[in-house]
């Protein structure tokens, strides 16, 4: 690619909206831009980067044998009301009509088509284990789209989904998918961490989280330091981060909560009443992903100003039924095992029975089982609290507390969700009566294990762990292009110009993926946009190093340039 028949649009203005660093350097880079709330294009620029995370998750999804489709993204309303999700998805789901005022959604994940393509096209064992994969677009529509492309509405994932007749078969594919995404993000070239996590509204059994480690991570997570200070080898668990509420949502749950007086409601003062905790607010909370969108759950919550600090929920998930109201008991046995819920915080803040969320605020807010450690069971924390203080209130509950699993203490970093696995069962495939015949002939509901991978969140968690003052520093993997030869004055000085060109056409050759900036750009601004779009290796063709017989090369993390003749900086760029 010669650069002067691209594209490139890069920008010195730090964009006024944007708050954190990789959403700040993709618009400066020009790789995304916005068209409206939590839409962007991909660039150029943005694509070539996108492509390649695509391409790695493409290969090794192919390598672990899973199988490439494609499903559409508009799905008929008829599907989703098959497992109840036309409701319990919650606001998150958009809902469009056609012409004929038929109803469809945007798919924000594919369970109910995958599940129907495989009614109809599996018949017998012998075609189990299956595992099929796509790459697509997905729409959430998310109560607050921010930080870019991180979470945004139109999104692409890689979301793939497997079938079994065992429960241990389910196991093993789980455990080649768990490989198979540790091996995505190391080639990536990514610091991350893979936690127990909640199944939330997918549901399900056995879940892992796959977290790019970073400070402006969205999520907390904790895990286990052994007696020598070594990380990663224990336990690890997501806690699932609440949403702030929105001051009007607030004053409207308010309000419903003033006129509803339930059974449940009484239990929870009950139980507030037992653990000598003053309820200040009593407010309803609107049930999470139930069949009856009306049905209570209530949430014991610890708020300070507007946000929630921490909480447990008092409700009871009831398979695909979704959440009920708890029992007393219940209740009482859930806090009994949640030890941080009780933390050195609570003495000094009344503790609250919230808050309402609609139910659309609800999908993005599940209810924190974190199975199977249960430390963190029921914990939330406020995304919105400022920085420092964020990081304290976490600590306080829970860092150095003893593991669940014995191995070690807890300690707490931010990461951001960029894979996630779930053991689904046989939920999805029992409500939409997908069946097989089994070795004796009879028909047998088989189990699912989905997996999904945020193709487009990795572009900027990735930005989040990899950038200095003069902007990305691109993993050898990611790069829009691996090596930039960079031509001083070339309209100038023919020979130079030349040379580069040869160069980059012998690079090229070699197989590596090159860019020739042929621009003409003095060399300052030249080599701020290289360095601003990240790429990995640049090497400086110019006069004064022909008449050497060198280059000038740098790597993009290098405090210095070192002028190379052609045989060592070939070794250079590997
Ligand atoms: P989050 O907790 O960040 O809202 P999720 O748990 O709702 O994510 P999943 O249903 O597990 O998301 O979807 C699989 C993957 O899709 C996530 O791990 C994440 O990487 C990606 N993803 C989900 N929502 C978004 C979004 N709004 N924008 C970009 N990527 C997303
Ligand atoms: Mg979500
Ligand atoms: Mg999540
Ligand atoms: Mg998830």
């Amino acid at each position: 690619m010669r650069l002067s028949q691209f594209h490139l649009h890069t920008s010195k203005e730090i964009p006024a909206d944007a708050e954190i660093v990789s959403h700040k350097l993709m618009l400066k880079a020009g790789m995304i831009r916005k068209l409206a709330s939590g839409l962007y294009t991909w660039t150029p620029l943005g694509l070539r980067v996108l492509r390649k995370v695509e391409r790695a998750v493409r290969e090794e999804m192919d390598a672990a044998g899973a199988i490439e489709m494609l499903m559409p993204s508009v799905q008929p309303r008829e599907l989703w009301e098959e497992t109840g999700r036309w409701e319990k998805f919650g606001g998150q789901l958009l809902k469009i009509q056609d012409r004929k005022d038929a109803w469809y959604c945007y798919g924000p994940t594919h369970e109910e088509v995958v599940t129907d393509f495989a009614r109809n096209e599996l018949a017998s064992y012998k075609q189990l284990p299956v595992c099929f994969y796509q790459i697509q677009t997905k729409f959430r529509d998310e109560i607050r789209p921010r930080f870019g492309v991180m979470r945004s509405r139109e999104f692409l994932m890689k979301d793939a989904y497997s079938f079994h007749l065992s429960d241990e078969d389910l196991d093993r594919q789980y455990r080649v998918m768990y490989d198979a995404y540790s091996r995505i993000f190391t080639r990536l070239g990514l610091g991350f961490r893979a936690v127990f996590a909640d199944t939330g509204a997918i549901g399900g059994s056995a879940s892992h989280e796959f977290h790019v480690l970073a400070d402006s991570g969205e999520d907390a997570i904790a895990y286990a330091i052994d007696g020598n200070g070594a990380e990663g080898s224990g336990y690890a668990a997501n806690v699932e981060l609440a949403e702030a509420l929105a001051p009007g949502q607030r004053a409207a749950a308010t309000e419903t909560m003033r006129k509803v007086e339930t059974p449940t409601q009484k239990t929870c003062e009950a139980v507030a009443g037992l653990l000598g905790v003053d309820l200040q607010r009593t407010v309803k909370s609107v049930a999470l992903m139930t069949a009856d969108a009306a049905a209570p759950a209530f949430v014991l919550a610890l708020v300070r100003g507007d946000h929630v600090v921490n909480e447990i929920k008092l409700g009871k998930l009831d398979g695909m039924a979704g959440y009920r109201a708890a029992t007393e008991a219940e209740i009482l046995e859930h806090l009994g095992s949640t030890p941080g819920f009780l933390g050195p915080v609570a003495p000094k803040r009344a503790i609250t029975v919230i808050a309402d969320r609609s139910v659309a605020a609800m999908a993005d807010f599940v209810v924190g089982a974190n199975e199977p450690g249960f430390h963190l069971a029921g914990v939330n924390w406020g995304r919105d609290l400022p920085e420092p203080e964020r990081v304290a209130d976490i600590r306080n509950v829970v860092a150095g507390d003893r593991s669940p699993d014995g191995s070690g203490t807890l300690g707490i970093a931010r990461g951001i969700e960029v894979g996630h696995i779930f053991q689904l069962g046989r939920q999805y495939a029992a409500a939409m009566g997908c069946t097989v015949l089994d070795d004796s002939g009879k028909a047998a509901t088989p189990t699912m294990g989905c997996y999904g991978i945020g193709v487009s969140r990795i572009v900027a968690a990735a930005i989040e762990q990899n950038h200095d003052d003069n902007g990305i520093a691109w993993p050898e993997a990611m790069a829009p292009w691996q090596v930039a030869v960079c031509v001083i004055n070339p309209k100038k000085d023919a020979a130079v110009s030349d040379a580069a060109a040869a160069l980059y056409r012998e690079l090229a050759d070699a197989g590596l993926d090159v860019v020739l900036d042929d621009r003409g750009l003095r060399p300052g601004a030249m080599f701020a946009d290289i360095e601003l779009i990240g790429i990995p290796h640049r090497v400086v063709v110019s006069e004064r190093g022909l008449a050497a017989g060198t280059f000038e090369y740098r790597h993009r993390r290098a405090s210095e340039a070192e002028n190379l003749e052609r045989a060592a900086l070939e070794q250079r760029l590997g």
